[in-house]
Formats: C-alpha cells, sequence, structure tokens
C-alpha cells in the first residue's frame, strides 16, 4: 500500500538526510518537491497546500536551520504534520451504554459496508462481547444471503425477520431478540446504492431519526477519493455518522486518497480496512498511517 507516495518519498529524504546544513531556500526547494508528491499521488490541492504551508512554518526557523541534523528535522515536522491531518489521536469505538448497543453501517454499495461489518463483529467477539449481525436491506434478499454467510463462516449470530417490511420494523424486531438472548451489540448493515441517492438516505434519515444509535460509521472505498470525500458530505447532510471506516486501504497504491478523504471530510476514522479477510481491519492509528504514508 502507498507504494507510490514511499518511493518517491524516499528520493526526498535521502536528499534532506544527506545536506549538512540547510537554508531557506533549500527547504523551499524541498517543499516545492514534496508538493508535487503529494499531488501526484491523489491528494487534493487545498490538502497538499495547507500541510507544507504548516511544514514551512515550522521548518524555516531556527532550530531547524542552525540544527547540526536539519534534514532529520524537517522530515519530523513533515510526519507530524501527515499525523494531525489524519487526526491526530486515536478515536475509539463506543460501545457501551445500555445493551443492546446498536452500531450501524452505511455507505455505497460496493464500499465494503458487509465487509466490514463481520471484521467488527469478529473484532468485538474476540474482545469477549457477544454481537449479533442482521441487514435491513429488505429489498436485494443477495444482500441479506451475503451477510448471513459471512456471519456463517466467522462464528456471528445473524438474525433475520421476513415479517419486517421497513428496516425500522427490522432493527425493532432485532432488539426484542436480542433482549431475550441477552446479546451486547446489535451490527446493523444497511441497504446501498451505486450512487448517493435521496430515496436510501431519507430511509437511514428515518432510522436515525427514530432509534438511538450509538454509532453511525460511514464506510468509504479509499481507493475512491475525491468521489468518497463527496459522499461523505451526502450522508452527513441526512444522517451525520459518527465515524468513518475507510475501507480497501491495502489497494490505495497512489496513497494520498486517505490524507484527502481524512483532511476534507475533518472527520475521525475510527479503523481502516487493509484486505479481504476477516481479520484485516485495523484501527486506525494516525501516527503509524503517517509512518506507513512516509516509509
Ligand atoms: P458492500 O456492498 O458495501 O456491502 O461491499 P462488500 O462488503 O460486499 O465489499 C465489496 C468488495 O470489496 C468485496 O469484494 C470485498 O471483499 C472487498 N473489500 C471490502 N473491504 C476490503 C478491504 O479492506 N480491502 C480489500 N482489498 N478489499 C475489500
Amino acid at each position: 500500500m502507498f507504494e507510490q507516495l514511499i518511493n518517491k518519498f524516499s528520493g526526498i529524504f535521502k536528499k534532506l538526510r544527506s545536506k549538512g546544513k540547510l537554508n531557506e531556500q533549500d527547504v523551499d526547494a524541498i517543499l516545492k518537491e514534496l508538493r508535487m508528491v503529494l499531488l501526484e499521488s491523489d491528494v487534493h490541492y487545498r490538502v497538499v497546500k495547507d500541510l507544507i504551508a504548516q511544514v514551512k512554518e515550522r521548518a524555516v526557523g531556527k532550530e531547524v536551520l542552525e540544527s547540526v541534523t536539519p534534514g532529520e528535522m524537517v522530515i519530523k515536522i513533515l510526519w507530524d504534520e501527515i499525523r494531525k491531518v489524519l487526526g491526530g489521536n486515536v478515536s475509539s469505538l463506543e460501545t457501551g451504554g445500555a445493551m443492546p448497543v446498536l452500531i450501524m453501517l452505511v455507505g455505497l454499495q460496493g464500499s465494503g459496508k458487509t465487509t466490514t461489518l463481520g471484521k467488527l463483529a469478529v473484532r468485538l467477539k474476540n474482545q469477549g462481547l457477544f454481537p449479533l449481525a442482521i441487514s435491513t436491506d429488505t429489498r436485494r434478499p443477495a444482500a441479506k444471503e451475503q451477510l448471513a454467510i459471512l456471519c456463517h463462516n466467522s462464528g456471528i449470530d445473524f438474525y433475520d425477520d421476513t415479517k419486517a417490511l421497513t428496516p425500522l420494523q427490522m432493527i425493532q424486531s432485532a432488539i426484542l431478540h436480542s433482549r431475550e438472548k441477552s446479546y451486547d451489540l446489535i451490527f446493523i448493515d444497511t441497504a446501498g446504492r451505486l450512487h448517493v441517492e435521496e430515496e436510501l438516505l431519507a430511509e437511514l434519515k428515518e432510522v436515525v431519526d427514530t432509534i438511538p444509535l450509538k454509532e453511525i460509521l460511514l464506510v468509504l472505498d479509499a481507493t475512491t477519493g475525491q468521489e468518497a470525500v463527496k459522499v461523505a458530505q451526502s450522508f452527513k447532510e441526512w444522517v451525520n455518522p459518527t465515524g468513518l471506516i475507510l475501507s480497501k486501504v491495502d489497494t490505495d497504491a497512489r496513497g494520498g486518497a486517505v490524507l484527502s478523504i481524512v483532511a476534507q471530510t475533518g472527520w475521525p476514522v475510527k479503523f481502516a480496512g487493509v484486505g479481504e479477510k476477516v481479520d484485516q481491519l485495523e484501527v486506525f492509528h494516525p501516527d503509524r498511517m503517517a509512518s506507513r504514508i512516509m516509509g
């Protein structure tokens, strides 16, 4: 993942490290190269502009220019600024409160919602919780079937009520079932569409306005870059998600999409999907992700 950024950064860092001293012109030249690399790697120009401005402000200070290892210091500043763009601190999943805790996943079809739900449920089960999974996609039996199979293969309980005709009815039925069986959490998979459609968002809004959900997690396909940012804006208007999960980060070869999406939405990223398998979900650590992006 991030091969392109890592390769290009590595050339710049080598040059930086080989310089004994830096003056302001050197820093400017390096920042120009960094700017190019970020733009070529799919980072939105506004994000690049702000990031470079932050690095510049800190890198032309006396402390850096007069240091014996100015190159190292500039690299450290860049890392720190990327970490900040990625959200700074870890944002954890909220799982406390009255049982069952409800966690709903939303996003476009193909974004990785169902796969991510399976990964999350397994993760929490491994932490000792007792999760239940449901799908509110009352129109696409194949979507329910996909979740049912995934749950079956991963040892997660799946619940369906064929009498439930709407997402709301499905969730209400699952809550009753859950109380009987003492589940800690219900993971709710929702219908997706190939594009943002108001009908779908209105349906989700009805759920959000009626049922107290602990988390509404928007799953975004990291490889779709700017498109993902637009999707996030639409979902925000209707359902105001509590956080993001970036899927398919492992296939983001250019490497800039994650930076762009996080910077432009400004939302906490809770997890990153790094593969198709059920254990390939990582807590999103801005500092570790910054280190990864920089190679
Ligand atoms: P949904 O329509 O939003 O429920 O999306 P799915 O969960 O069906 O996922 C769509 C495709 O993306 C499937 O082929 C998944 O295996 C794949 N996928 C999901 N998450 C990841 C990920 O983190 N990495 C990779 N490489 N593939 C993923």
